[in-house]
């Protein structure tokens, strides 16, 4: 299982896939499942849906995780050939000098570029410990003017990801460019290959969702359209066992799955998740009985599609489930492969206790 788990996720990291711009990731994800035998549809916004019909009398269940990454898009090219660009989505200031990004030109054709950090030789004493802001930094792809960019198919608007990038570190970690969320897209193609055969689940629908990074709510048509009763996004956890991460929590890489008790984020979103008590129950009696060790995550800052998706309809009962990650938004996010296959083991097992016996009466659960 680890070895797909990586290889899957390994394959989905080299592929560049902005917000608003995943159809090369679908297409490879919508190949893989048709390999398991599983179709899939594409909706409007670009989310691609796969259902694995079970027990209609048992309650249904979404999952997701997201295809998109975080990065930029062409704003300006300047006369010299050097290229200005805007954020999309939130994209580390401080960890975007000198690295290599690369252009996506259409028709899967891309260009490198380097994100200019400015000559050391020539850096003030005050210059040495500020963070550059975006609208200073600017792409090198070698071109000596504006119509050498052009012609080499730049335009306003080109989607540029960091360079996609793999590193093998050592005890099953790997590190690389989206991790967020390519890691939870293979956690789901697993999860396929294991459920598909498995008789008297409830039915699943395996949603790989658009512009998460971009404003959380392509998710929410699927949910439209689906109607679940329960959703559970996959993504990542912030693991707090790096000597900078310390006051944040208690998840630590290689430990296990990670189940989020509380997000929320102020500035204006105004929004997170409150796992439903029925989905924590479920989740931490089967870790229980399946003998995982699950972590728990409750801290503002960061948020995944339940937030909206939790609104649909009547509503939905959510949960945020997780795979403990360092870094995360740079080029060189951090996983462990250990955490990729406990959640998918525990997720197979949850499923399969879902039965006619499992309620979502908020009624039937004491605070
Ligand atoms: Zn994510």
């Amino acid at each position: 299982m680890r070895d797909r788990i990586k290889c899957w996720t390994e394959a989905l990291m080299m592929i560049p896939g902005l917000s608003g711009f995943e159809g090369n990731v679908r297409r490879y994800i919508k190949a893989e499942l048709k390999a398991l035998g599983l179709s899939s549809r594409t909706d409007m916004l670009g989310n691609l849906i796969a259902t694995i019909e079970g027990n209609p009398k048992l309650p249904s269940v979404m999952l997701i995780g997201h295809m998109d990454q975080l990065g930029l898009i062409v704003r300006k090219i300047e006369a010299s050939g050097v290229i200005r660009a805007e954020r999309v989505g939130g994209v580390p200031e401080r960890a975007l000098a000198a690295h290599e990004v690369l252009l996506c030109l259409g028709q899967g054709r891309t260009l490198p570029g380097i994100i200019a950090n400015k000559s050391h030789h020539a850096t003030t004493p005050e210059e040495k410990y500020r963070v550059v802001p975006y609208q200073e930094l600017y792409i090198d792809c070698g071109f000596r003017s504006a119509e050498e960019a052009v012609a080499a198919g730049i335009n306003i608007g080109t989607p540029i990801v960091y360079a996609p990038n793999v590193v093998q570190l050592a005890g099953g970690r790997i590190g690389g460019t989206s991790v967020d969320d390519r890691a939870a897209c293979a956690i789901m193609l697993e999860l396929a290959r294991a459920t598909r055969e498995l008789r008297d689940l409830p039915t699943i629908h395996l949603v790989f969702s658009v512009l998460e990074e971009f404003n959380l709510r392509g998710a929410v048509t699927a949910a439209q359209v689906l109607q679940p009763d329960i959703c559970i996004q996959l993504d990542l956890a912030l693991a707090t066992d790096t000597p900078d991460m310390g006051h944040r929590g208690d998840v630590r890489l290689g430990a296990g799955p990670v189940m989020s008790m509380f997000s929320f984020h102020g500035r204006g979103t105004l929004n997170g998740c409150i796992p439903h008590p029925a989905l924590v129950q479920l989740f931490q009696s089967t870790a229980d009985h399946e003998k995982i060790t699950l972590q728990r995550s409750a801290h503002i800052g960061a948020l995944t599609e339940t937030s909206y998706v939790q609104l649909v309809g009547k509503g939905v009962a959510s949960i945020d489930m997780g795979f403990p990650a360092r870094y995360t938004h740079s080029a060189l996010e951090v996983c462990d492969l250990a955490d990729l296959e406990s959640l998918t083991r525990l997720l197979v097992a949850a499923l399969r206790r879902i039965d006619a016996g499992f309620s979502l009466d908020r009624d039937d659960y004491v605070e």
